[in-house]
């Protein structure tokens, strides 16, 4: 099956002809299809229609642009289970993480879709007598959005929901290993009845695309979510331009579970925030900090449990755990261990590629547990994105809390314990855009925002009411009715 972009209300192929082939990382064997390898040319021709859709787009009052996401929701919603079925042949995650990322984006669609009635500005008195103040949200202009290939879906809608309901024109370029889910949820945007132009697909990699997007000039904000090492890039050639840049990047989560907790509780939440999505989240549980009083009795339960995980291709029921997105990313995991080892933790569960039956055509990989890791490490330091997770162990709540913000990142984070004041000292100290008390670090809900400090992002955040200040800019209206030259500051108003 060949696919192509569509820039203008077209679906067209690139100017070069030049394709790439979308594969399932749980069979190499299974094409999923062929997408164009677009170029400057291509991204071109989509932002000079996206910057003439604009024109007309930014008049539609907001209300009707939310009629139009609204029904993009409900289509989303229909299409529901046959998006999720090729989003896990496209990117590996079992079915049921795959139907969660579609609701994800339903989700955003309706909330987005009743901002449409409030985008609320402020009034406010003015400091002169006969005179209006008010502040109201203004669209941008062009966005570029680039998304990565975990949440093929939900992140792309977290962007492009929220861009489009703002009066924003949008360039879409999804990540190269997700093509497809990308192309559905633009195939939905049209048959929603989005005007020409407004949303543009152009599929290509990140140098190829990507790079010629963000340095468009006539791309007025760039809306990333990746690497921190690309985030950087973007964010260095937006200090150079003045673009509003808002970056959502990596991640080293980690959970504590604290003497008083309930333990059973959390083994489950580090099962699933390590090894849900097969630890390709952004907000994956790569840490795990145990008070030492239970540490013994947590780990025998928690490391029998990751044995018992079944890898498989996630459109099977019995499946757990899924294959890595790539080749690459194998040996990168493969390549981290190595440096575990080297630096002297003790490996006590995978620590292998799994390559037994139907998963030896995919790029499966053991879930891996580190014990007595120093918090120096490398494999404590660093982002892997893969099903590793490394255990610290702590003497109290400030060591714990010592060690979990001993990170360049700030996402996600999480303390089990029943304890409320030990709850809300760590509400207080963990250094993280998310905390999670008694819940895994991943599980985020569309309606707040979402983000991380640190290296996790440059301050902007996804979600809730937070994003519009990424896809608007303010403006102060004052409007004085009282006939004559006032001057603020200057003139005095007597009060008799
Ligand atoms: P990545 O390599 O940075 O790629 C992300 C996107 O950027 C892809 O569409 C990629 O295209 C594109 N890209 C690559 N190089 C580029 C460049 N020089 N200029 C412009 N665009 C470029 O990240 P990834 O490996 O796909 O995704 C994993 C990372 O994303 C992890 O670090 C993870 O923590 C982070 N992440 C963060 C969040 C969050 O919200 N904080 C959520 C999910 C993931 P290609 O696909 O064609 O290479
Ligand atoms: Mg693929």
């Amino acid at each position: 099956m060949e696919y192509k972009n569509f820039i203008n209300g077209e679906w067209i192929g690139s100017k070069s002809k030049q394709k790439f082939e979308n594969r399932s990382p749980a069979n190499w064997e299974e094409l999923i299809g062929v997408f164009p390898r677009s170029g400057p040319e291509d991204v071109d021709d989509a932002v000079a229609a996206a910057e003439q859709a604009f024109k007309k787009w930014r008049l539609v009052p907001a209300p009707k642009r939310a009629e139009i996401i609204f029904r993009a929701g409900e289509l989303l919603r229909k299409s529901k289970e046959e998006i999720s079925r090729d989003m896990t042949r496209e990117m590996g995650k079992v079915l049921q993480e795959t139907r969660g990322d579609t609701q994800e984006g339903i989700d955003t669609a309706y909330y987005a879709a009743g901002e449409g009635r409030r985008l609320f500005g402020e009034t406010t008195p003015a400091e002169l007598p006969n005179k209006f103040a008010m502040s109201i949200r203004q669209p941008i202009g062009v966005c570029g959005i680039i998304s990565p290939w975990n949440f093929p879906m939900a992140i792309p809608t977290w962007k492009i929901f929220p861009a489009l309901l703002c009066g924003n024109s949008v360039v879409f370029k999804p990540a190269s290993d997700t093509p497809l889910t990308a192309l559905k949820l633009v195939e939905i945007l049209a048959e929603a009845g989005l005007p020409s132009g407004v949303i543009n697909l152009v599929h290509g990699t990140g140098s190829g695309v990507g790079t010629p997007l963000v340095e468009h000039p006539r791309v007025k904000l760039v809306s990333f979510t990746g690497s921190s090492s690309v985030g950087r890039q973007i964010a260095a050639f937006g200090g150079k331009t003045l673009k509003r840049i808002s970056l959502e990047l990596g991640g080293k989560n980690a959970q504590i579970v604290m003497d008083d907790a309930n333990l059973e509780l959390a083994v489950e939440g580090a099962l699933w925030g390590a090894f849900g999505t097969t630890g390709q989240r952004c907000t994956a549980t790569s840490r795990i900090i145990l008070h030492e009083k239970i540490k013994e009795k947590f780990l025998s339960v928690f490391i029998e449990r990751v044995k018992r995980l079944r890898l498989g291709n996630g459109l099977d029921s019995s499946t757990d755990v899924g294959p890595l997105i790539s080749e690459g990313q194998r040996e990168q995991i493969q390549g981290y261990v190595e440096i575990g080892k080297k630096e002297g933790a003790k490996l006590v569960a995978g620590g292998r590629p799994f390559e037994e039956g139907e998963c030896k055509k995919g790029w499966f990989y053991e879930p891996t547990v580190f014990d007595e890791v120093d918090q120096k490490m490398r494999i404590a330091q660093e982002e892997i994105f893969g099903p590793v997770v490394s255990v610290l162990t702590a003497r109290s709540l400030s060591e714990a809390i010592e060690i979990l913000n001993d990170s360049s990142y700030g996402l996600s984070s999480s303390i089990y314990t029943n304890n409320v004041n030990v709850a809300l000292t760590a509400i207080r100290d963990i250094e993280a855009g998310i905390t999670y008390v008694n819940g895994p670090t991943i599980g985020a809900e569309v309606h707040l925002p979402f983000g991380g400090v640190k290296d996790t992002g440059n301050g902007h955040r996804e979600s809730g009411t937070a994003v519009l200040d990424v896809f608007t800019e303010w403006k102060s209206v004052y409007i004085d009715y009282s006939g004559k030259l006032q001057k603020a500051q200057i003139d005095n108003v007597v009060i008799q």
